[in-house]
Parts: C-alpha cells; structure tokens; sequence
C-alpha cells in the first residue's frame, strides 16, 4: 500500500439541480472544498481557473449534455486525469456502458445516500492521489531528486519536436564527476552517495528556467536539455555550474589530480538555421556531447568542451 498524504481535495460539483447539490454539498464537505456550477459553460470556466481532484457531473444539464462535457475533458491533455463520477437517476439499459465509454470513473444513482457518496468519492480521490505519486516516483531518481534517465529520454523527444517546429535552437550537456573511482576507495561509497547527491542539487539549483531539465543520467553522470539555448548561451551557463561545483569545496581523495572533486562538461547545439529532417537521428545531439564530454576528460577535466552537430 502506498502512503499518500491527503491534501485538502478540491471537489467540483457540476448540477443544475439545487436539492442535489445541497444533498452532495452535505455529504461531501467533510471531504474536500466544495465548488459549484450549475451549467457546462460555468463549469469549463471553473475548471480552467483551477483544475479539480474531482468532478461530479450530472448527465442532463441546461446547456450542453453531460456525457459530452465529460468527452470534452478527457479529450484535452490537461484534463483528461481528472475523475468524474457521473450522478443520474437514469437505470436503463446499456446506460452504464454510455458513462464509461466517455471515460467516467464511475456513476452515482439518485436517490442519493450521503455514505454511499461520500466512500465512492474519497475512493476516487486515493486512487487517484495514488497515481499520480506513483506517476511521479516513476520519473524521478530517488537518490537525488532530480528527473531520471527515463524523463530524460522522453523529454528529449518532446523538446526536439518543439525545436524543429519553433526553430529554436536547443542545447544538450551531458556532465561527469572527475575521478570519482578515487573519491569512492578513498572515502567510501556512502560518502561518495553524499557527494554525488550534493553535486546533483548544486546542479539542479544551477538551472533557472522552467522549461530547463536536469536530469541523473546514471551512476555519476547527469545531463540537460536545456530548450530555446542556443551555443554561446549554453556555454556562459555551463562554465558558470563548472565554477559553483569547484566552489562547493568538496574535499577530493589525495590522488585526485585536483584537492577538491571537480566535473567535466560536454555539450551540443542544435540550430534553428539547421535543416534536419523529422527522421534524423534523435540522438545524434547526445552523441554529440558525449564526444565533447570525452574531450574535457582528455584534456585534463574540470572543463567544458563544445562538439558541432555537423560531424554526426
Ligand atoms: P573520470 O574522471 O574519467 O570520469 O574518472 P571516474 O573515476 O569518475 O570514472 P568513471 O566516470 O568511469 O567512473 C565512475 C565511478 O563512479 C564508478 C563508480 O565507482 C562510481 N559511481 C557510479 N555511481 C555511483 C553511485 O551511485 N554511488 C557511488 N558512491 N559511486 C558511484
Ligand atoms: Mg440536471
Ligand atoms: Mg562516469
Ligand atoms: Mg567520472
């Protein structure tokens, strides 16, 4: 069993119906904030000013019907996690069927017993909080926080999509802990466990952009995408993390070349004037940096190292 901490769940209660939503106001306001909106319009603009934990969503409703709302939502990226659990005093045959086809997680017949809502609702919630912790654990390293191998790898793709299709340029580092093998038999594993984790925080504070991603790419080695970054840019950012690593004063063991651990740095660049093709090797800006990276170890690390894209 996971242990999901419960935050206050933002309840959204969509229903034309008042004597309903007093009913469900009363059953469920132990739960969460309750919000209301008696018509679809109302509700998609609640719904953008903050997205709900829950929808609750009555199947006929003034203006738009509510099996369409609910489509509408699970059609569009943002929403399409939230779940809706229909209300409906409809018992027909082949209704069921109707309410999950438009994706619902489930339906609540009316009349309606406060206990019986209230249990459905808090289910959804924990199933749901659940997820999205799991979602989260999915794509992260524990060991440090930073985004893991596999978000890396998937939002690669995803930027260099955007940067073909915007044509901005867009930077790749990949970064490597200098003699680290040294730093390990001489102090230990756990403390090369803490180096490495304060390294990876210095690294990821280092980056201020949002759409920046800092990512471990494995044992001692991370990496970035770093969207809309063009060469001279990555450069400047890079040499400035180099220094803040070195600054960090972090006793390296006594064959080390240098007193205190240090990085390498290897990066490329796509540009915007670069005519690539959708079918060219997505990891040809990888391998790129990879190059790079080997040629600061070769002359003599604690450095940053540029390989153009032209030669892969
Ligand atoms: P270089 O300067 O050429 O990078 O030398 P290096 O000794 O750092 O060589 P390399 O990068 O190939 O070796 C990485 C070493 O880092 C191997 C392993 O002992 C250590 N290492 C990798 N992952 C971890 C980890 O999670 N914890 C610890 N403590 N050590 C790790
Ligand atoms: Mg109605
Ligand atoms: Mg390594
Ligand atoms: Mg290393």
């Amino acid at each position: 069993m996971i242990k999901t901490s419960r935050a206050i769940a933002d309840i959204l209660i969509v229903d034309d119906d008042s004597s309903v939503v007093i009913a469900l106001n009363k059953a469920l306001n132990k739960i969460g904030r309750i919000r209301f909106a008696s018509d679809a319009k109302r509700a998609f603009t609640m719904i953008e000013e903050k997205h709900p934990d829950l929808i609750l969503l009555d199947v006929e409703l003034p203006d738009i019907g509510g099996l369409e709302v609910c489509s509408m939502l699970k059609s569009a990226l943002e929403t399409e996690n939230i779940p809706i659990l229909f209300i409906t005093s409809h018992t027909e045959m082949g209704f069921e069927e109707k309410v999950f086809d438009v994706g619902a997680a489930d339906y609540i017949t009316k009349p309606l017993n406060p206990i019986v809502v209230a249990a459905r609702v808090q289910t959804h919630l924990d199933y749901h909080l659940a997820i999205r912790l799991l979602e989260k654990q999915a794509h992260t390293d524990s060991m440090t926080g930073l985004a893991n191998r596999r978000t890396f790898d998937e939002r690669l793709i995803v930027e260099l999509k955007r940067a073909r299709r915007e044509k901005e340029p867009l930077s790749v580092a990949l970064i490597d802990i200098d003699e680290f093998k040294k730093f390990n038999d001489h102090f230990g594993h756990i403390e090369g466990d803490d180096c490495i984790k304060s390294i990876a925080s210095s690294l990821g504070m280092g980056l201020k952009r949002s759409t920046d991603l800092a990512a471990r790419y494995g044992g001692e080695e991370f990496a970035f995408i770093l969207p809309n970054t063009d060469a001279e840019g990555a450069k400047t950012l890079l040499s400035s993390l180099l220094k803040s690593i070195e600054h960090l004063n972090l006793s390296h063991a006594p064959e080390a070349k240098y007193d205190v651990v240090t990085i390498s740095i290897g990066f490329s660049t796509i540009k915007p004037e670069l005519k690539y093709e959708n079918n060219s090797d997505d990891w040809a800006v990888v391998k790129a940096a990879d190059h790079a990276l080997f040629k600061s170890k070769e002359n003599g690390r604690n450095q940053v190292s540029y390989e153009s894209l032209d030669s892969h």
